[in-house]
């Protein structure tokens, strides 16, 4: 994928710069398949999330919502 839309910057788990060459971000990523992000990748704002029956959906006031 090209352009800049979709790039991870930030950890959707704790917040931190995924920069490259990062380490601890391995729990998590364990973590992420069981727990909704709770920031932003694109921008570190807080998300609003919401747990659904077959998932859960966060949202970012800038990049919209995201689901898992
Ligand atoms: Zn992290
Ligand atoms: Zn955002």
């Amino acid at each position: 994928m090209e352009g800049v839309e979709g790039i991870e910057e930030y950890c959707g788990q704790c917040g931190e710069p995924k920069t490259p060459g990062t380490t601890g971000h391995e729990r998590c990523a364990a973590r992420a398949e069981l727990e909704p992000p709770r920031y932003c990748a694109q921008c570190r704002r807080r998300m609003v999330v919401q747990v659904l029956p077959q998932g859960w959906s966060a949202r970012c006031v800038e990049h919209g919502t995201i689901t898992g």
